[in-house]
């Protein structure tokens, strides 16, 4: 007779993706007892690079990652505008500098199989947290004691609150019954890395051309990385180009920003949509990361929203545990949800916004955008405010984003 094993904790993350992990950490390290299950992954296998602005750098400083991050951690200390719609109205290029708002850096960029393998390491390591290897089961059973789930393997766990960290087909929204909307773009993002011969100077470039942005993130020395948007099809092509006909549409797209391109890594291309759930908890599941908003990868969003869940979250949950509360009750999940909605609701909107912009033929909004970098360039207020609202949203930051 096979054996299955019972776990009993507080806190079950499922998935154990970049916001499955931190979730983890932070709710063990809040003196949770917590248990994370997710299916065996390779970090490496990510070739993708992940920019993280101010408050989530501080974020994953705060839950001692320093000392292994910190060495893979890439500065960014300024973005750059440009407009390449080829429109007859042309937008001026703007340039941001961390030192206009009195910081050396805007964020930084990091390796995802980097940023994975540390993060991986740290949960092993990890006191009061338990990582599974293996895959949640539907059909979770809820009461007002707790939450109980059954793994593929055919172990329970049972917990006081679940954190859905389950990404983008997320089960656990499904079984908090949450509809979401989503909606595809009709754009692909082709995502690599590659070398030049020019310094980036620690400067992410954001060309703004008509099918989406092109978009390039400083790595260690002569290297950056790259998420291209295009129409699917144009994506399908650039995908199957070989190195050196790659190499050459670069080079014809950055005009010569980073010098010439001499090599690039591997490619991975990925279809553009916009889902949000319609709440963020219900029946004991707090849904982070993408299984709550996914949005496409223009002006580095994704991640960063869901550090902010997290360390919202933590906060949350963390009061009401010393308060003697339901630490998985409707109180929480209802306050996490009028906490993070806005943020989200924001995020998504000026994503799409600027997506919508350049990929519509419709000459006013191009005049708006013209207009809009027009005026960050000349309003140094307006740039301020700019600078400081695409790092972090106005209102209260949660203590594990502050320095
Ligand atoms: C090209 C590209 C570039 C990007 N660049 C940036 C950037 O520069 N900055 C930024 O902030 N964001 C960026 N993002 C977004 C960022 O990558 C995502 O926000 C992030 O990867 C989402 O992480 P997650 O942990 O929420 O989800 P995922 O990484 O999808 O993890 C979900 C995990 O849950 C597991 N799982 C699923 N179902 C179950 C189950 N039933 N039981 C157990 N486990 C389960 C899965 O196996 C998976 O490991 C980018 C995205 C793309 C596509």
């Amino acid at each position: 007779m096979t054996h299955h094993f019972e776990h009993n904790c507080e806190v079950l993350v499922v998935g154990t993706g970049p916001a499955g992990l931190v979730a983890a950490l932070a709710m063990a390290q809040a003196g949770m007892a917590t248990v994370a299950v997710g299916p065996a992954i390779d970090p490496a296998r990510d070739t993708r690079t992940t920019a993280l602005f101010t408050g989530s750098v501080a974020l994953l400083k705060n839950l001692g990652l320093g000392a292994l991050l910190c060495p893979a951690m890439v500065p960014m200390t300024g973005l750059r505008l440009i407009d390449d719609t080829g429109g007859i109205w042309r937008a001026p290029e703007v340039l941001f500098r961390a030192g206009e708002l009195g910081l050396t850096e805007f964020g930084i960029n990091i390796d995802n199989a980097a940023l994975n393998t540390a993060l991986l390491a740290a949960a092993h390591a990890q006191d009061g947290l338990q990582l599974v290897e293996g895959t949640v089961g539907s059909d979770f059973q809820s009461d007002d004691k707790g939450v109980t789930v059954k793994l593929g393997s055919g172990d329970t766990i049972s917990a006081r609150l679940i954190v859905g960290a389950d990404g983008r087909g997320s089960l656990c929204r499904r079984e908090a019954g949450i509809e979401a909307s989503t909606s595809p773009y009709p754009q692909s993002a082709v995502a690599t890395r590659f070398h030049h011969t020019r310094p980036h100077d620690g400067i992410s470039s954001e060309f703004h051309r008509p099918a989406g942005p092109l978009t390039t993130v400083p790595l260690t020395g002569l290297e950056s990385s790259l998420v291209w948007v295009e129409t699917p099809e144009e994506a399908r092509r650039l995908m199957a180009l070989d190195e050196p006909a790659f190499i050459h549409a670069l080079d014809h797209r950055l005009q010569g920003l980073l010098g010439a391109v001499t090599s690039i890594g591997p490619r991975a291309s990925f279809p553009l949509t916009r889902m949000t759930a319609d709440r963020l908890g219900a029946r004991r599941i707090a849904l982070i990361g993408e299984a709550a908003h996914v949005i496409p990868p223009i002006g580095a969003q994704g991640l960063n929203l869901g550090l902010r869940d997290i360390a919202t979250l933590v906060e949350l949950v963390t009061r009401a545990r010393s308060l003697g509360a339901d630490i998985g009750g409707d109180a929480i999940l209802k306050a996490y949800d009028t906490e993070r909605r806005g943020d989200v609701a924001t995020r998504a909107t000026m994503v799409d916004t600027l997506n919508r912009s350049l990929i519509s033929d419709f000459l006013p909004l191009h005049l708006v955008r013209g207009a809009g970098l027009h005026a960050l360039n000349t309003i140094p207020w307006l740039r301020r405010l700019v600078m400081r609202e695409g790092l972090h949203p106005s209102g209260r930051m949660p203590a594990l984003m502050r320095t």
